[in-house]
């Protein structure tokens, strides 16, 4: 029988009321299934400030590793009350920390913190959190099984810090690792280099793990519980009624991840729409025994009544512009700065051209350093290199939109209503993406103004 993967992330590993929670949902699925988790909430964050802090105060590495066994102190009180049990585990969980304290203490020493070594340290919160889990399960009467990426052979490209799978070589190993009709239980964010180094894949990866390990184990779904509605036509955080989207394709789910959906980390749908893997999006906070997702993503999708699915936004862009009446006959140039950003690691995530200038769509946090390195790129046609920071991506998202007559029009006519300026626009690239660059300040009243034009 094929296996569910399901995956349940850090703002649910919060308190006890979350570990119910999730305890609950697994026993409301009574099947075996592959159960991926990452750390408890906010303790990624803590390890990576470690990595900094420790280094000039030695004293902070064990008020660290103290303030984390707290932490856990307090989860494992709530769900074991079997003192013999709740010692082993607690043990356990010291002599992880004690493992952890060496690293940190081995950077502290150095002086710095080698890339392998960052990637283990940042391991340590799904490690806890995945025995932990296992641990309160099987004192639950749950038959259950901890396998952790280094001994199933999720194998990685070794790309530290932001690594991707290869299935090639992991494919036969984890499924036939995780072939028991049991729960098995995989802490989710890491992988592990053709070395067996541990690599990670990247900030928020456990949901790609998931997707990785249903991909190998070609899963019946990949099931990712949220204390959200699923997709929602826009933010509720701006958008008081907002519509819950019930069927998206994997593109969709994909452009609106990349711009911004917090749903779903946007490497999520890569290693599953080749296999039509369905992705089911499901809210811990509304469960009762039967198990209905708030959105599906699969290949089939749907074009909706309004076109438009979503309205996104990410603050997480900014603009390079390289200007100079030549740049569009001058051959050459975006091969030079784009090896240069490969060489440097910025990633690049769009470019939009015109005769006279050239835009990359960076991080934010890349601006400077992409600006530094292309202004002593010594590049002809280019006459002015102008970064432009404070600004946000809106994004609108749905299947036919590139076939719509009326879209571009609604849109950028709710823009001049409102007075808002838009700086760059790129629609057609993608069959079912058009977004464009607005100053930051304008994001609420761009984000209402075309929630109201297309859904109210
Ligand atoms: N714990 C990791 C992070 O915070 C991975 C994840 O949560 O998906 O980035
Ligand atoms: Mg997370």
């Amino acid at each position: 029988m094929k296996k569910i993967v399901v995956k349940f992330g850090g703002s649910n590993l919060k308190d006890k009321d979350g570990m119910e929670k999730i305890l609950q949902t697994i026993k409301n699925y009574n099947q075996p299934l592959v159960i991926v988790v990452s750390a408890f909430y906010g303790i990624t964050n803590l390890l990576s400030d470690a990595l900094t802090t420790v280094l000039d105060d030695e004293k902070k590495i064990l008020k660290l590793t103290k303030s984390i066994m707290k932490l856990k102190q307090d989860v494992i009180n709530d769900f074991i009350f079997s003192v013999e049990i709740r010692e082993e585990v607690l043990e356990e969980i010291s002599k992880m920390l004690k493992q952890l304290e060496r690293y940190l203490l081995g950077i502290y020493y150095i002086g710095d913190v080698p890339l392998f070594v960052e990637d283990i340290i940042l391991s340590y919160g799904e490690r806890m959190s995945s025995y932990i889990l296992k641990s309160i399960l099987s004192y639950q009467g749950v038959d259950c099984e901890l396998v952790l990426p280094e001994d199933m052979g999720l194998y990685t490209d070794g790309d530290f810090g932001n690594a991707t799978i290869n299935y090639e070589k992991s494919k036969e190993f984890v499924s036939n690792r995780l072939s028991d009709d049991k729960i098995y239980i995989v802490p989710g964010f890491y992988g592990i280099s053709k070395d067996n180094k541990i690599t990670l894949l990247g900030r928020g990866g456990s949901d790609y793990s998931a997707a990785s390990i249903a991909k190998c184990i070609n899963a019946k779904s990949l099931d990712i519980w949220k204390d959200v509605n699923g997709f929602l036509s826009a933010d509720p955080k701006i958008i008081p009624n907002t519509i819950q989207i019930k069927k998206l394709d994997y593109t969709e789910a994909a452009e609106l991840s990349y711009f911004g959906a917090k749903v779903l980390h946007p490497r999520t749908i890569e290693p599953l729409s080749n296999d039509n893997i369905p992705i089911r999006i499901f809210n811990i906070n509304k469960t009762d025994s039967d198990i209905k997702p708030y959105s599906i993503i699969d290949s089939e999708g749907e074009v909706s009544k309004e076109v438009i699915k979503s309205v996104t936004y990410s603050d997480d862009f900014c603009v390079l512009q390289l200007k100079g009446p030549g740049v569009g006959i001058k051959p050459g140039i975006l091969a030079k700065v784009t090896s240069d950003f490969d060489n440097y690691k910025i990633n690049i995530k769009t470019v939009i051209t015109a005769q006279t200038s050239i835009n990359f769509l960076l991080a934010k946090k890349d601006l400077k350093r992409a600006f530094n390195h292309t202004k002593n790129l010594k590049l002809g046609a280019v006459n002015e290199i102008v970064p432009i920071d404070n600004v946000t991506l809106i994004a609108l998202v749905g299947k036919g939109l590139s076939h719509n007559h009326s879209i571009a029009g609604r849109t950028f006519g709710t823009m001049a209503r409102e007075k808002i300026n838009v700086k760059i626009i790129n629609s057609g690239a993608s069959e079912v993406a058009t977004y464009f660059i607005i100053d930051e300040k304008n994001t609420k009243l761009a984000i209402s103004a075309i929630h109201k034009e297309f859904f109210e």
